[in-house]
């Protein structure tokens, strides 16, 4: 009897320890684009390797320039795990032509790892990430895809994207589609692209049934739908059918709605929403993305007693995480802050800039020869050799960077989920 109980007991300590032992705990960044190039030729190609003793020249304003050298993505510090996005043409016109642009992206990551084995390897499930982790110091790719049109049409669809190791994907992008509506932010050019929207009264601009059809083939093969970028009713709409269905919520790369008061923020009851459904969000870390947007008074009162803030530069960034911060854990249950995820999204040859440097002529202020600085404040978020600079300069500053860490964590157990519930939802 005695034996047995021991037995039992050990068998318990065995399983609580293994399941510490197969945590993750890294930097994972939820979006980066190296195959911009196959939707978008004139793009240059990502993953390239430039000669060390010749690196190319890159500035924090490098909208259309690849960033994504494949020296800045190995052994990287600051991003462990990349959930590389395959991108949808925004007028691709049929279902045959839009599955083969993603899979020429897919089969061009496989094809770069499969050449490069020794620094890259991709996880085609949750395990796998688990276990490169844990026995390789391998930069860790998993799959992902920005913009479902014409991708989900039916159960097969979803069960062909699952087969190649998608692990979600973005259903809606900068256009309206047969599944809903995008967020029309506040860029120009992002309107005209998506001009006939402009027409639409917002309140019927919504997740049509075609959409709630594609977030269930979606669980149903076991992949998350990321609610990032659509209009704020289409989300809605979108948050309502996952709680119904039980089906957590991610949401990649949309903003703060207090701080960032445009159609990619998201309001307070939309953030809660996707925690008490088990799911979390993730932040743009450009601090582009990140700035101010007609903040609500208090945020605003907030800003304006900051005594150095440098819009646009990592300042835009640490004051948007720390706020969203501040604001789950005042809203969020003790259990879940104690376990509290907000992740990140780099969103690197994503057609947008990064953070302007702090110093220096394209930063806030005049740089003192007497200080030391970290490369960020200096450079900007030029490349993604810098994430590790970017982390350091937080850390340095006192800013709590777990949640970020066990964000990766959450994203595996999320990604378990639905595989483990597919074909039930
Ligand atoms: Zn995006
Ligand atoms: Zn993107």
């Amino acid at each position: 009897m005695i034996r047995t109980r021991w037995f039992t007991f050990f068998l318990f300590l065995f399983f609580v320890f293994s399941a510490q032992a197969q945590e993750v705990h890294e930097y994972i960044d939820l979006q980066i684009h190296p195959c911009m190039h196959v939707p978008y030729s004139f793009f240059g190609e990502g993953l390239e390797t430039f000669d060390e003793s010749t690196p190319p020249d890159l500035s924090w304003k490098h909208q259309f320039t690849n960033v994504n050298y494949a020296n800045y993505l190995r052994k990287n510090k600051g991003a462990r795990i990349l959930c590389v996005g395959a991108l949808t043409q925004e007028n691709i016109a049929s279902a045959k032509r839009g599955r083969k642009v993603i899979m020429k992206q897919i089969k061009f990551v496989n094809d770069f790892v499969a050449a490069n084995s020794e620094d890259f390897a991709v996880a085609r499930t949750p395990q796998e990430a688990r276990d490169l982790v844990h026995t390789t110091d391998k930069t860790i790719i998993i799959h992902s895809i920005e913009g479902g049109k014409r991708l989900v049409n039916s159960q097969e669809d979803a069960n062909f994207w699952a087969e190649q190791g998608v692990a979600f994907i973005t259903l809606v992008h900068l256009v309206d589609s047969k599944y809903g509506a995008a967020a029309n932010q506040p860029v120009f050019a992002l309107k005209i692209l998506n001009f006939g929207s402009l027409f639409k009264k917002e309140k019927n601009r919504r997740l049509t049934e075609k959409g709630k059809n594609a977030i269930l083939y979606l669980a149903n093969a076991g992949i998350m739908t990321d609610i990032t970028h659509m209009s704020d009713n289409t989300r809605k709409d979108a948050l309502t059918l996952m709680e119904e269905k039980h089906i957590p919520p991610l949401v990649t790369h949309d903003m703060f709605k207090p701080i960032q008061n445009q159609p990619r923020g998201m309001d307070e009851e939309d953030v809660l929403k996707v925690y008490a459904n088990d799911g979390f969000i993730s932040l743009p870390i450009s601090g582009e993305s990140c700035q101010p947007y007609k903040s609500r008074a208090d945020y605003q009162a907030k800003l304006d007693a900051l005594e150095n803030h440098c819009e646009g530069s990592i300042d835009s960034y640490k004051f948007t995480y720390e706020e969203v911060k501040k604001f789950l854990e005042k809203e969020l249950p003790a259990d879940q802050v104690a376990n509290l995820s907000i992740g990140f999204q780099t969103d690197f040859n994503g057609w947008l800039n990064h953070h302007r440097p702090r110093y220096g002529e394209e930063g806030c202020y005049p740089i003192n020869p007497d200080s030391i600085y970290e490369a960020i404040e200096l450079q900007g978020l030029a490349h993604p050799g810098l994430l590790e600079s970017h982390w350091r300069l937080l850390e340095k500053e006192g800013v709590d960077l777990e949640p970020i860490k066990r964000s990766s964590e959450k994203f595996l157990q999320m990604w378990e989920y639905v595989l483990e519930k597919k074909g039930s939802f």
